[in-house]
């Protein structure tokens, strides 16, 4: 049994003031040997046995805790980069701002991260405007816990003694489904306004709820993500969106006000922080959940078509009053849309091209007579642009014979076999260093 932490006690925990280790072993958090990536494992058997301190850390923990698969495997230790390498002499340093070791095993990446200690001191460590912009003060086993954004995702596990490592209560508020910021909220989301995100995805992902303490601030702090780099941004909206849970996260990001300040450019409901709900774009988050769960593609261009579509087509339409050709208005609409996005999300352009495309096909799917019309289906984007206009159909019954003419074109079609965009869960179709894009803005990151 854990002891129950009085509240008092428990704040001075949270707030950092005090810290008091619980350890849970084995035969309590019940994660067996088995259910860790072997690879893991052994790297933190080889940095133990070199004499170092070695853990396995974060959102793998806390998945398993939660019986759901892990993503991936994240190491913690007290040995620095260079001793890591030493260890590991295969291994790759990389990172300017966050610091760590990539050691790569039987196809595996595990990241190793040294324990960070607190940034307003030392070398390693830069705070501009609160906010954290370089993080590579090294620290203790408890400071490193301290650092970590939210209680459930500072546990430590050790894979050989078998033990977790709990400094924030971290354990007792997985087994109650509650997210508790770590430290000072107001602080903490200043150093990082990611968090504010993070705590969004981390409810609708997990199920949990986020306690008074960790929401109260998060619809005034909104703005603080106009600060954040809108590369990192996208990378956030892909976490959000195309991993299961879109639907969730939008509702998430609703309910904490954090709506407005991340899409721009959608129409404000009058709620402060919310958005107004378009059909078309709920429907798109429940079918991408859908597709995820069928483990079928889902890409960043449909997702920005769906989020974007209502300002585009609201803007379109004006011009097309105006006699603007219907493919014309809806290409000249997309452009003050994605600017305005841009500033918040920065959706790569190899995404936007495509969002485009789907956009404009609109027009051209409306032409069925002739020959020339079915050329369309050989078109690399028609696909989604077809799915787009099913999406419509389901809001405008106008377009549903559109739509039926559509589906019974392609019967029969060969479509020419090409490779797609898509990759589940990706933000990028090139193929991402590990800890490029996360670590690549304000500093913060795994561990
Ligand atoms: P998921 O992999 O599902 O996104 P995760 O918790 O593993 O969730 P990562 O981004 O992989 O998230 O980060 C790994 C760990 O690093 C987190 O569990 C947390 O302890 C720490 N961490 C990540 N980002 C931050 C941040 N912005 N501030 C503080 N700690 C962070
Ligand atoms: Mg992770």
């Amino acid at each position: 049994m854990i002891a129950k932490a009085n509240e008092d006690l428990r704040t001075k925990i949270l707030e950092g003031t005090i810290t008091k280790l619980i350890t849970i072993p084995a035969s309590q958090h019940r994660i067996a040997v088995d259910q860790l990536c072997p690879v893991a494992t052994e790297v933190v058997s080889a940095l133990q046995q070199a004499g170092y301190m070695a853990f396995i850390v974060g959102g793998s923990v806390r998945d398993l805790l939660l019986g759901k698969k892990p993503k991936d495997f994240d190491v913690a230790t007290d040995a620095t980069p260079e001793q890591v390498k030493h260890v590991f002499p295969r291994c790759r340093l990389i990172g300017r701002r966050f610091r760590l070791a990539h050691v790569r095993q039987k196809g595996v990446l595990i990241e190793v991260a040294t324990f960070r200690g607190s940034h307003d001191a030392g070398k390693g460590g830069e705070l501009q405007d609160g906010r954290i912009i370089r993080d590579n003060v090294w620290g203790s086993l408890e400071e490193d816990a301290m650092r970590r954004d939210f209680t459930i995702n500072a546990l430590f596990l050790d894979p050989v003694g078998g033990d977790i490592s709990d400094f924030t209560g971290g354990y007792e508020d997985l087994l109650e489904r509650r997210l508790r910021l770590v430290g000072d909220p107001e602080t903490r989301y200043r150093e990082d306004p990611v968090r504010l995100l993070r705590a969004a995805r981390f409810v609708a992902k997990l199920g949990v709820e986020a306690d008074e303490r960790t929401s109260a601030l998060i619809p005034e702090l909104a703005f603080l993500l106009a600060d954040v780099p809108p590369a990192r941004l996208f990378e956030e909206v892909c976490k959000l969106f195309l991993t299961g849970h879109a639907m969730r996260s939008f509702e998430a990001l609703q309910r904490f006000g954090l709506s407005t300040a991340m899409f721009p450019a959608l129409k404000p409901s009058g709620e402060s922080g919310k958005i107004v709900a378009d059909p078309l774009l709920m429907q798109a988050l429940r079918n991408t959940d859908d597709r995820v769960s069928r483990e079928l593609p889902v890409t960043p261009s449909f997702l920005f078509a769906s989020l974007l579509w209502q300002p585009v087509w609201e803007i379109a339409q004006q011009d097309m009053e105006n006699g603007i050709t219907m493919h014309d208005s809806l290409l000249l609409a997309s452009e003050p849309v994605f600017s305005k996005q841009s500033t918040r999300t920065a959706v790569p352009r190899r995404f936007s091209s495509v969002s485009r495309e789907i956009w404009v096909m609109q027009a051209r799917l409306q032409k069925t007579r002739g020959k020339r019309a079915l050329r369309i289906l050989a078109d690399r984007t028609f696909r989604a642009a077809y799915d787009f206009l099913l999406l419509r159909a389901g809001q405008d019954t106008e377009l549903e014979p559109l739509a039926e003419f559509w589906t019974k074109a392609q019967v029969g079609y060969k479509f020419p076999a090409r490779k797609t965009e898509a990759r589940r869960g990706k933000p990028s179709g090139r193929r991402r260093r590990k800890g490029e894009g996360r670590r690549g803005g304000r500093g913060r990151k795994k561990a």
